[in-house]
Formats: C-alpha cells, structure tokens, sequence
C-alpha cells in the first residue's frame, strides 16, 4: 500500500495507510488535546469511519476521569491519524511506547 498523504500539520502520514483497518467498534490511541494529561494517549473506539481515504473517524474517548480533569468519556470528531494532540493512531503503532506511565 502506498502512504497515504494527508494534508496539514496536523497528521503523520506514517500513521495511516489506505487499507489499515478502519473499522466500527475499534479501538486506538487518542492524543488528549485538552486538560493536565494534554499528550498522552487515551483509549478509544471508533465509532464511524468518515473517510477511509484520509483516515478521518468519529471518537469516543475513554479518559482517565479525574485524574486526567475530563468526562469519562468525551466525544471527538473528524479525528485524524497522527501523534500530534488531538489525532489518533493504531495501539501498535504507537510512537510513544510507554510513555504516559510513570
Ligand atoms: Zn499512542
């Protein structure tokens, strides 16, 4: 497959290639946008695929509660895949390993 090339800062093209899967009920990393845990990544299930082209999907985001100052659960919208704050990417390619553990 060949990397897919999306536009804007805001996504690594290395993070998403047309033909990963993109699937209703999966479930990927997050990179929180918003609160004290701003940058780590949380886990999230799909919820609609918008654009299997340029990997843009419907989120919700399972946060570490009060720990993290946020909802439970927080709803995200035209997610794009990356590593940069408020984009997505598969658990296994994770760029930042272990990192939001202490
Ligand atoms: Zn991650």
């Amino acid at each position: 497959m060949a990397k897919l090339k999306i536009g804007g800062e805001a996504a690594n093209n290395e993070m998403y290639e047309i033909g990963d899967p993109l699937e209703t009920g999966q479930m990927v990393h997050y990179v929180l946008n918003k609160g004290v845990s701003t940058g780590q990544c949380r886990p999230a299930v799909i919820i609609k695929a918008w654009s299997v082209a340029l990997g843009s999907v419907q989120l919700q985001v399972f946060t570490d509660g009060q720990n993290d100052m946020l909802e439970n659960i927080v709803w995200r919208t035209s997610v794009l895949p990356g590593e940069v704050n408020g984009s997505w990417h598969p658990i296994n390619k994770c760029p930042f390993g272990r990192r939001d553990t202490t």
